[in-house]
């Protein structure tokens, strides 16, 4: 048990009635001018979090995983082939698209490292069709993973999160929810939908304690963007203000920020990290 859950108090639902004032880093009250001075001479130790992270088999959600674990945060790694590599966290096999598969996986992370404290939602998937070729399972495959997959954590994490008046919750977009791109109408849809999901959440959260960000990833060096031919990788490369494809670790420095206590401020936000690829959008 951490030290916000030990201050926390909770009513029938399970989230009314906390007495304790929230703050960052842990929500313990502070209350003499002592708690200021010493505040004031004490090197800030960075709480260690339990972190969730979907999707870090491979590509962003890896190295977005290796990131927390060598901050020294315990992270749960899930994906469906249930693998990582070492530094990554604890691989736990889970299929987004199923709810039960969601259920089983969060109530292991809990039990390895505690109520997840930290959602960093980046599985993802495309497949990508013209709209005339694209039928309704294509579509509504990758709105299961990419949407309903997102809704469906947060669904399993956020309780503890909301009692305990301390979490952030990271959805991994992209740009091309906000310019569109031919031939990624389901991929676009699913991605524009997390921003509308991820401001609802930061206004129904916020009160709590509970941040709700977007990371919006222009093209990054991954699996992903791998299967997009030399031609293409060109095209985008020329528009790209920063002349570089991005990399995974662009994205995990961003997320880190955004998830500890310096960027706890930051709510409803849509964060480009595009190297200006999405300028205007
Ligand atoms: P990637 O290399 O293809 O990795 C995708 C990850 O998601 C893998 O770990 C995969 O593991 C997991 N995954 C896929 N479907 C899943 C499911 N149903 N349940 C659980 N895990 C699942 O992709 P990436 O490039 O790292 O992309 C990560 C995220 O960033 C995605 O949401 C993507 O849309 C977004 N993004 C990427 C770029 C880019 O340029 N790369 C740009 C913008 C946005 P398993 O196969 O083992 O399940």
């Amino acid at each position: 048990m951490n030290q916000t859950q030990i201050y926390s108090f909770t009513d029938g639902l399970g989230i009314e009635g906390d007495s304790a004032a929230a703050s960052e880093g842990g929500g313990l009250p502070h209350n003499t001018t002592l708690d200021h001075t010493l505040d004031q001479h004490r090197p800030e130790e960075p709480t260690q979090r339990s972190v969730l992270v979907t999707g870090g088999s491979r590509g962003i959600g890896a190295a977005v995983a290796a990131q927390f674990v060598s901050s020294g945060h315990r992270v749960a790694n899930l994906s469906r082939s249930g693998s990582c590599a070492a530094g990554a966290g604890t691989a736990i096999g889970c299929d987004v698209s199923d709810n039960e598969s969601v259920q089983l996986a969060v109530k292991q992370a809990a039990a390895d490292n505690g109520a997840v404290e930290v959602l960093v939602a980046n599985a993802g998937v495309t497949d990508d069709k013209l709209m005339l070729r694209m039928d309704e399972h294509s579509f509504t495959n990758v709105l299961d993973t990419n949407l309903t997959g997102t809704y469906r954590l947060v669904k399993a994490v956020a309780g503890p999160m909301l009692r305990n008046r301390w979490g952030r919750i990271i959805f991994v977009s992209s740009v091309v929810a906000m310019s569109g791109s031919a031939g990624q109408a389901n991929y676009a849809a699913s991605k524009a939908g997390l921003i509308g999901l991820a401001r609802s959440l930061a206004r129904e959260f916020g009160p709590r304690g509970v941040t709700c960000n977007v990371i919006a990833p222009g093209f990054i060096d991954t699996d992903m963007t791998a299967a997009l031919g030399d031609d293409r990788r060109s095209e985008v490369l020329d528009s790209i203000p920063l002349n570089r494809i991005g990399t995974v670790e662009d994205i995990a420095a961003t997320i880190a920020f955004l998830t500890s206590d310096a960027g706890g401020y930051i709510t409803g936000a849509v964060i480009p990290v595009d190297g200006g690829l999405g300028m205007g959008n």
